[in-house]
């Protein structure tokens, strides 16, 4: 199977050349060429299997040019050994109200870890099979979990080095203690003086200076990204939906071929879209809910088509999805229209105004497989009470967020299809904000104290990477001017 640029052009890759780039020459995000399709059959065998072999599975079918011991090798550096905290690697809680499938049980406790734990590994086989003989530097700009997680998933791994930038007073104790704490003979973390948006500037300029890569490339260095928008941070994702629908076979609770609908908390469109390829390839599912924050810049979009940027920001208490610009949305438009020529006007658009329009009869195409929905912060707050009071289960933030639209979707639409809320983070990650939306006090306490509460309400205990933080010793303490990064960078890329 080969791969293309969501905006056309001549590039033809194999996944392991698509992974390397991560990004087409044009601006691009790269699509596989045809969605490939299982039979029932290949679901119903799916159900007795570990989450690794069911991993292996799926991704075989996208990644038809790594072979399956390549495969096999990389889910289980991946996911295998004691990295995730239980077995099943990506369980789904059966509760009386929804099904809830929880991405959190990793290394950093979010659900980017079901992603960047395997990232690297496809990264550092493709660059085996392709015979590239430099290394590559990961360059991350973080505001807090993807630093974390891609430092998780890129320590120690072969001809690899990664470094990641954050703010400088811009992340939680937790996060900060999180990334400086960072073991690894490859790993590099620094403050930069100034805000995310500083940071991340900074990075991109660096990944925009072609004299620079010359530099670097004279020393067998490549630059590369662990962002959202690569193929081998999105093909991990699918894996869970079909894990998640044996789950439920495997409980009894819907048996072959009744259809099931998956509410997303969304920011980039990451996880979301990987339940739309889940749905092409065959597995039966419905309706999948996108849920928003108040930056529900695509609840607006699925409901009218106008995707606009332009408007305020807010930061919640769902950082992670106080997003205005979806990338992974650009796929969806692709898989929808068939049009590279259209995705590259809407981009275009979007780059030079901040807002687009899609036709009608695309919109109630896509409409046909999403329906979309946000919670504000008082009702964000309020699920997360109820999800304790009715069934004694605390969801982070995020997933109240996810927990309150797929409510209000069934009461809108009375579409009684079982219905699975993607869980993406801890509660323990966001401690402050669940344990006042449960009527605590949590103003003046220090995040170590919150955790030992929170413990004392949750049937689940505090994840073994939040709570050995205290004792683990600060390997990483660099802080840098904007103007230093690149300066940063090279001295990093020499060691
Ligand atoms: C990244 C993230 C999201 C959003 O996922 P996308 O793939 O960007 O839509 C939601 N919740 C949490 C906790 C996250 O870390």
């Amino acid at each position: 199977m080969k791969y293309i640029s969501t905006r056309g052009g001549a590039e033809h890759l194999t996944s392991a050349e698509a992974i390397l780039q991560g990004l087409s020459e044009n601006g691009g995000l790269f699509v596989p060429e045809e969605l490939p399709k299982v039979a029932p059959s290949f679901i119903e065998a799916l159900v007795p299997l570990a989450y690794e072999e069911r991993a292996v599975r799926v991704l075989q079918a996208f990644l038809t040019d790594y072979s399956e011991d390549e495969l096999r090798g990389c889910v289980t550096r991946a996911y295998g050994g004691s990295k995730f905290d239980t077995e099943r690697r990506a369980p789904t809680k059966l509760l009386q109200t929804h099904n809830v499938l929880e991405l959190w049980h990793g290394p950093t406790s979010a659900f980017k870890d079901m992603a960047l734990q395997l990232l690297p590994q496809l990264l550092s086989t493709a660059l085996a099979k392709t015979g590239e003989q430099d290394d590559v530097l990961i360059l991350v700009a973080t505001s807090g979990d993807t630093g974390k997680a891609a430092l998780e998933g890129f320590h120690d791994v072969p001809q690899t080095k990664i470094m990641v930038f954050y703010p400088e007073g811009g992340v939680s104790r937790i996060q900060h203690l999180q990334m400086t704490t960072q073991e690894g003979g490859n790993v590099n973390v620094t403050a930069v003086r100034g805000n995310f948006d500083d940071a991340q500037t900074g990075v991109k300029r660096i990944f925009g200076d072609k004299a620079f890569g010359k530099e670097l490339a004279a020393v067998g260095v490549k630059l590369s990204s662990a962002n959202s928008i690569n193929w081998g941070r999105l093909v991990p994702q699918i894996v869970y939906y079909f894990s998640a629908y044996a789950d439920l076979l495997v409980a009894g609770r819907i048996t072959m071929g009744d259809a099931v609908n998956f509410c997303v908390p969304t920011g980039n469109f990451g996880d979301i879209l990987a339940g739309f390829y889940a749905k092409c390839m065959g597995l039966p599912v419905g309706r999948l809910v996108c849920a928003s924050n108040k930056n529900n810049v695509l609840t607006d979009f699925l409901t009218t088509g106008t995707y606009n940027r332009n408007r305020a920001f807010y930061q919640t208490i769902t950082p992670s999805m106080d997003i205005l610009i979806s990338s992974n949305l650009e796929r969806l438009l692709y898989h929808m229209s068939g049009s590279t020529a259209a995705v590259a006007g809407w981009m275009k658009a979007l780059a030079e105004t901040g807002t687009y329009t899609i036709p009608g009869d695309l919109l109630a195409k896509i409409q046909e497989t999403f329906a979309a929905g946000w919670a504000d912060e008082d009702a964000t707050k309020a699920a997360i009470k109820e999800a304790y009071d009715t069934e004694g289960y605390i969801p982070d933030t995020h997933t109240a967020v996810a927990w309150q639209v797929a409510e209000a979707y069934q009461k809108e639409t009375g579409d009684t299809r079982p219905m699975v809320v993607v869980s993406t983070a801890s509660p323990y990650k966001f401690n402050g904000s669940v344990l006042a939306a449960l009527g605590h006090e949590t103003a003046g306490k220090d995040e170590f104290a919150l955790l030992d509460e929170l413990a004392f309400m949750n049937s689940d205990p505090t994840p073994a990477g939040l709570a050995s933080l205290k004792t683990k010793t600060v390997r990483h303490q660099d802080v840098c001017e904007r103007e230093e990064m690149r300066a940063f960078v090279r001295a990093f890329a020499d060691k």
